[in-house]
């Protein structure tokens, strides 16, 4: 076995960033038996102190009943019946009513924490997805295979995949690298 196959494991998906949306997507992606691993950089022991009042649409608790996260959501919810949209200072308005739509609800408030606590556990309850926390993505590169990161946990591994997802939120470190990577394309002489 050479150096670096020894420290290098492959997969069908890496996803950065165990988030909202990295971690629903790991969720999702999960019963087409792909080989996925998921990389977050926070510690699974620090408590989500995220108290935002974050508004789920109607369509995005199907996507979560979908998921089978439902269930366990919706005792921390607020459903959202009614909806009255207004221009301050102009006249008229628009009202638009759960009952109307023939929904339960037209959306939904959630404490941010709370749903983001629920998704993360659903997560790690995944044992066929590897899911690297606390983990740091410091490098990508393109190889045979797609892309290979270099991932600091304890000590640095090589991660390869065929996808990257980018799910690590506004301050991407991925689309930073990836920046690198095409800017290097095109200036190969560029120090
Ligand atoms: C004040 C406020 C109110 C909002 N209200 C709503 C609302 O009502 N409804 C709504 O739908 N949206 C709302 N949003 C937006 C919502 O918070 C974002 O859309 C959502 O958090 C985006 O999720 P994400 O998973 O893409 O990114 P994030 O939530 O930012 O998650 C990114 C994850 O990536 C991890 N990460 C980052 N860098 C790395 C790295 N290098 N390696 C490994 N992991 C990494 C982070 O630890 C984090 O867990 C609100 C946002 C704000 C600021």
């Amino acid at each position: 076995m050479s150096n670096e196959s020894k420290y290098t494991t492959v997969f069908d998906l890496i996803i950065v960033g165990g988030g909202m949306v990295g971690a629903a997507l790991a969720r999702a992606l999960h019963p087409l038996s792909l080989k996925i691993a998921v990389i977050e950089n926070t510690s699974p022991q620090v408590i989500i102190q995220d108290k935002r009042a974050i508004v789920l649409s109607y369509g995005s608790s199907v996507i979560l009943q979908a998921l089978g996260l439902w269930s366990h959501l919706k005792s921390h919810t607020v459903p959202i019946r009614h909806l009255q949209l207004s221009d301050a200072g102009q006249f008229g308005m628009a009202n638009l009513s759960a009952r109307d739509e023939k929904v339960d609800a037209l959306g939904y408030v959630i404490e941010g924490g709370v749903l983001l606590g629920i998704l993360q556990q659903s997560l790690a309850a995944l044992s066929d997805v590897a899911y690297y926390r606390p983990a740091n993505v410091v490098g990508m590169t393109p190889c045979e295979e797609g892309w290979q990161l270099d991932v600091v946990q304890n000590q640095q591994q090589r991660l390869r995949a065929r996808c990257v997802v980018a799910a690590d939120g506004t301050h991407s470190t991925i689309r930073k690298l990836q920046q690198q990577i095409f800017f290097h394309h095109q200036n190969p002489e560029a120090p």
